[in-house]
């Protein structure tokens, strides 16, 4: 079954884990592509990941950089900037930045910076504050900054998807309350099954599907479950009909965030049975355990992800 995955650090890895363009596109070429082939990926979201101590200038040649090794792949990848493009024989990739922190000033040019770079997908914050927005660990009494209110404004007119993973209880509603276009999370889990501050609460999920958004299922165990089980990826099963029980099925996507590539401290972040792009079809066999249809799983899988993706196309 085809895959659409929201969310996978593949900017950040080719540009912190790699010195140069030459050996991004070997790393590529060898590490990546191979698997995300292997698993049945119509299309993944690459991120460009920004902690916040990145300067805006490097955010821009980790982006660029991406963008650079995706073009040498002709033959194998598209870049999705138009909405045949999922129909292609190619793996697909959405460009996507998550965190903003290197923006300090003139939030729009970097917006729109971005988005003639082909980026689709932005979210304002990683986990703690900067300038535009808060992050889960910052100070619960803070959201948007008016630097922030110019960033969303900016990526809805870029017609940028908003991404709300990891922005605290305030920014959510900030963001949920200003934007004109869609909203989406695209790596977080159910906070009614498992209290995790990165997941969402069953009224985020309504407003982000309200918003006609999607929530990616996150295959971090500490998103599912207090300790790493053979069991814990049966949990994305119950994230997954929770969240299509309380808004619909048509809400309900992938953002795995496979990080076995990604330095050993991370090696062990994801799922038994589900840790790398090479094992995303075993997704498959958990829904249907679980008793979802075949049009059910195709949604969660990469139909509802397709949509939401062309509609800003
Ligand atoms: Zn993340």
């Amino acid at each position: 079954m085809d895959i659409i995955d929201l969310h996978a650090d593949l900017g950040s890895d080719l540009f912190t884990h790699v010195s140069t363009l030459e050996e991004a596109i070997n790393r590529f070429g060898t590490v990546h592509l191979p698997g995300l082939q292997q698993g049945g990926y119509r299309a993944v979201g690459g991120a460009s990941f920004f902690d916040g101590q990145q300067d805006w200038p490097t955010m821009q040649a980790t982006m660029m950089r991406f963008r650079r090794v995706l073009q040498n792949f002709p033959e194998d990848v598209v870049i999705i900037e138009k909405p045949d493009d999922f129909d292609d024989d190619r793996l697909g990739v959405v460009l996507t930045v998550e965190g903003m922190g290197g923006v300090i000033e003139a939030p729009a040019a970097a917006v729109d910076w971005m988005s003639r770079l082909g980026i689709k997908i932005a979210s304002l914050q990683w986990s703690e504050e900067n300038a535009l927005s808060t992050g889960i660990n910052g100070d619960l009494r803070r959201g948007l900054t008016p630097l922030g209110k110019q960033a969303v404004k900016a990526l809805n007119e870029n017609r940028v998807i908003i991404d709300v993973s990891h922005a605290n209880v305030r920014s959510f509603y900030d963001m949920m309350s200003l934007t004109a276009g869609p909203i989406i999370a695209t790596h977080s889990n159910c906070f009614a099954l498992h209290s995790h501050p990165r997941n969402l609460t069953d009224e985020q999920i309504r407003l982000i599907s309200e918003h006609g958004g999607v929530i990616g299922l996150v295959a971090v165990w500490p998103f599912l479950e207090s300790s790493k089980s053979e069991d814990t990826i049966y949990r994305l099963a119950e994230h997954a009909a929770h969240i299509a029980e309380i808004s619909s099925i048509e809400h309900v996507a992938l953002g795995f965030d496979f990080m076995d590539y990604y330095g050993e401290s991370n090696a062990s972040a994801n799922l038994k049975g589900l840790s790398t792009f090479s094992e995303a079809q075993n997704c498959v066999s958990v829904f249907k355990q679980y008793g979802f249809s075949n049009d059910d799983i195709q949604k969660i899988t990469s139909l509802n992800a397709k949509r939401i993706v062309n509609s800003i196309l």
